[in-house]
């Protein structure tokens, strides 16, 4: 068993009650590191380092081309860690190593991108109608930053905030899922390594349950940047709301993958299983609802079927295994119980449904790919996030009757278009109620690229330009040139 310290204040710390807990390996069912049981006054000691290096001139004077300077050491330092980072994340969340990988190489970009950002922040001159008065503005870091990340792509989901608020200026007390902490604990290393001040990155790790509202709700926390499922994340924005605290949250999706007609049968088959089956279903952009047109749809389930039978699953630090476990138990017994309610409703099972029974399976939290047939909109499966490699097939027979489906539930983070018609491309990317919309592709990040979600898939954007502006805040300054004090009576 590995023991991992908590990052505080500089200081690599265990939980101030000497309370751990296991993480578990999903693929072996075993124990393999102790983490610390961070408690409440843990939290107050990682805010008051947060807020202690938010002041000081170590960090609050350095300026935004050193903060950027910063930050690109720091990409160069997990450039050159990649790989590590993403054994510890597949052995800790049970993701593939060939996704993990990809996404930690990928990963110093958002570091590259957020730090040559940080300088080209600028204010503006208002030309103001009034005379005699010089008007600007500045862009000022809000303070302490919150983020909180869930288990499904652990240093991926922190990256998209630790990157934008660390060059608006921001420090951070970083919470990790319970069920993912020790790649975050290894992360922290590098941002000592690449000389940031002590205390402008803490990482307590614990249990949202037990610590997560002491971090919401703690009055020197100055913004809560979550990523998880909606029901936290309205506990959350609900807890944030009491001491008016901007949040941004990114809450998952039931995100629809639309076939037509005139779509290119094989890649659309190819970009539904990359939507639902990679990340055994694990991530908010999951494509888990399939839309197909009515005049396609058998031959596109038996395409599918076909397609997603072969997928190898197993041992997810194998190189060539394309299905690997589910995350956590709590996740499997839910994935399991959807499947049931799924069939209880009348869906038909065209694939799956069950624990795998081959050897590479027998320790871990498997499920087999799923495929549901003969679903309506209005089942659970059609409206409710699974998290799972669970997909549900719909028919549909005009345009309009698929945007319905796609639009009728209470996510919007993203949707897939299969088509070849540019004018359907383009109308199916203005009606569709998503923070994403992809056309004949499905999966595409990248740190240039704003990434949200309407509706009930959250507030706020991560990746892009726009998304240093969510962790900066907007200063008028009002100087008198005149000369001459006006009536004090009269509103100037
Ligand atoms: P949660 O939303 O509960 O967890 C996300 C993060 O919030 C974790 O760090 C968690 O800590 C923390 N947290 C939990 N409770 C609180 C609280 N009261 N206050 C503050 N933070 C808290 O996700 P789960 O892991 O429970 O997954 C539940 C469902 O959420 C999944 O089945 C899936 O549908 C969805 N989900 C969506 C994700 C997405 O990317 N949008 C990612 C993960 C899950 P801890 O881990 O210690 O509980």
């Amino acid at each position: 068993m590995k023991p991992y310290q908590m990052l505080i204040g500089g200081q690599w710390v265990d939980a101030a009650g000497g309370a751990v807990f296991d993480t578990e390996n999903p693929f072996t069912g075993k124990a393999w590191a102790t983490i610390p049981r961070a408690g409440p006054e843990d939290v107050d000691r990682a805010v008051a380092a947060a807020r202690a290096a938010f002041r000081d001139p170590a960090w609050r004077g350095l300026s935004a081309s050193a903060r950027g300077a910063l930050l690109r050491r720091f990409a160069d330092l997990l450039t050159v860690h990649a790989d590590r980072l993403a054994e510890v994340e597949t052995r800790d969340n049970g993701k593939l190593i060939s996704e993990m990988r990809g996404q930690l190489r990928y990963m110093p970009q958002w570091y590259y991108y957020f730090g040559g950002l940080a300088d080209k922040v600028e204010g503006r001159v208002i030309p103001i109608d009034k005379p005699g008065v010089f008007n600007f503005t500045r862009e000022q870091p809000l303070g302490v930053v919150a983020a909180i990340t869930p288990w499904n792509s652990p240093l991926m989901l922190a990256t998209w905030k630790l990157a934008p608020a660390l060059a608006a200026g921001n420090t951070i007390v970083w919470k990790p899922s319970e069920f993912s902490s020790a790649s975050a604990l290894e992360f922290g290393r590098l941002f000592e390594e690449a000389g940031f001040p002590k205390g402008v990155v803490n990482i307590v790790t614990g249990f949202g349950s037990e610590i997560g509202e002491r971090l919401v709700s703690h009055p020197h926390v100055d913004k809560v940047a979550f990523t998880g499922g909606d029901r936290t994340g309205q506990a959350v924005y609900e807890l944030a709301a009491r001491s008016i605290k901007p949040v941004t949250l990114e809450l998952g999706g039931k995100s629809a993958n639309i076939v037509f007609e005139d779509a290119k049968l094989d890649d659309a088959v190819k970009g539904v299983v990359s939507g639902i089956f990679a990340a055994t279903g694990q991530t908010c952009i999951a494509g888990s609802r399939a839309l197909v047109h009515r005049s396609v749809h058998d031959r596109f389930v038996e395409e599918i079927v076909a397609f997603a039978r072969t997928a190898r699953i197993g041992d997810p630090s194998r190189e060539d295994t394309q299905v690997g476990p589910i995350t956590t138990k709590p996740q499997l017994a839910k994935v399991t119980d959807y499947i049931a309610i799924a069939q209880a409703e009348g869906a038909v099972l065209a694939l799956g449904g069950g624990r795998p029974t081959g050897e590479a399976c027998r320790e871990g939290w498997f499920v087999e790919p799923t495929i549901f047939t003969h679903v309506t909109p209005s089942m659970r499966i059609a409206q409710e996030e699974v998290f799972g490699p669970v997909l549900a097939i719909i028919p549909f027979d005009t345009d309009e009757e698929a945007i319905e489906i796609a639009n009728s539930t209470i996510y919007g983070l993203a949707a897939g278009v299969w088509t070849q018609s540019i004018t359907r491309a383009l109308t199916m990317s203005e009606r569709l109620d998503a923070g994403t919309v992809w056309v004949n592709t499905y999966r595409a990040v990248s740190y240039m690229s704003p990434f949200g979600g309407f509706k009930r898939s959250g507030i706020g954007r991560e990746s892009g330009l726009s998304a240093i502006r969510e962790y900066l805040q907007e200063k008028s300054v009002w100087i008198d040139t005149s000369g001459s004090v006006p009536n004090p009576f009269v509103q100037r």
